[in-house]
């Protein structure tokens, strides 16, 4: 039992988008204002209840609708230009979290729909996803969100297209659609596509691989709404089948640890350390008592 090691990936945890909104977040509350999240700031359940506990108070678009004067923070995966337009109508002061990446992104989308408004701007992404329907309101609602295969239907193959990705997306699975829709196009039709995805999420796979591994069992820690922990977590059971995914400690199952020598805890970019440091706890308690 003592030879069992038991690590937390180093590369895991809060990218910076996520720590810049969370510390935002935390300046606002520290001074004793009322602030409000429109949606949760990050796709962790315990990190919002944690940010709850503080008084961080999370609304949705219907509600911002009937704040008045009050303080919203926009958090990381950034925002439609119809946000910032109910904001300013209500006098609702903006803290405005969009991470820097998102922000060009969207800019870039912006610039390309309106320089050319007869080329379709198509977005490789989730949707229904938050910084989607910021990206897709950089084009007025007119770009096309292609999400599975099937969805390439909706993209008209007789007319140019300028192809982007929501930031977590995977860059095979990015390229694999660039490469279909230049396969797919009528002659002459241009498919430009601009790799927009973010490095801090594009790195982390070949850290996520290299570290799945090097272990026996890896208990990946990510809450079941980041999309960006999903992908992770696939790649992650891809090279390493003894992989599990927990949204909080009591997750944790002993029967997973099963001769396993080397445990690695790691989790996504929306994962906190102090919850990967509980789970690495319970990993030990598990190793040295052997039952949940
Ligand atoms: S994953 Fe990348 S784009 Fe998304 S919030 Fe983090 S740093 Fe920004």
């Amino acid at each position: 039992m003592s030879e069992q090691i038991v690590d937390i990936d180093p590369n895991a945890g809060f990218c910076f988008g996520v720590v810049t909104a969370i510390g935002k977040a935390e300046e606002v509350l520290a001074s004793g204002q009322t602030l409000y999240c429109l949606g949760d700031i990050v796709h962790n359940e315990q990190e919002v209840a944690r940010l709850a506990a503080l008084g961080l108070q999370v609304i949705d678009h219907a509600s911002l609708k009937s704040l008045r004067g009050a303080k919203v923070l926009l958090r990381a995966h950034g925002e439609p230009p119809s946000t910032y337009e109910t904001a300013a109508a209500s006098g609702i002061e903006i803290v405005d979290a969009t991470c820097p990446v998102v922000l060009m992104l969207q800019r870039k989308i912006r610039r390309a729909y309106l320089d050319n408004p007869n080329r379709q701007i198509v977005i490789y992404g989730k949707a229904g996803h938050a910084e989607v329907n910021g990206l897709v309101g950089q084009t007025d609602g007119t770009a096309i969100v292609v999400e599975h295969e099937t969805d390439i239907s909706e993209v008209d193959l007789h007319r140019d297209m300028a192809v982007f990705s929501q930031t977590t997306k995977s860059a095979e699975g990015f390229e694999a659609l660039c490469q279909r829709l230049r396969s797919q196009v009528s002659d002459g039709v241009t498919v430009e596509c601009s790799d927009t995805i973010c490095r801090r999420v594009s790195n982390r796979m070949a850290q996520m691989t290299a570290f799945a591994k090097q272990h026996d069992v890896v208990i990946f820690v990510c809450g079941r709404k980041s999309s960006n922990g999903q992908v992770l977590f696939e790649e992650c059971r891809k090279v390493n089948p003894r992989t599990y995914q927990v949204a909080e400690v009591a997750d944790v199952r002993a029967e997973w640890l099963e001769g396993a020598h080397v445990i690695g805890v790691s989790g996504a970019t929306s994962t906190p350390k102090w919850q990967m440091q509980e789970v690495k706890d319970k990993v030990i308690q598990l190793i040295q008592y052997g039952k949940d």
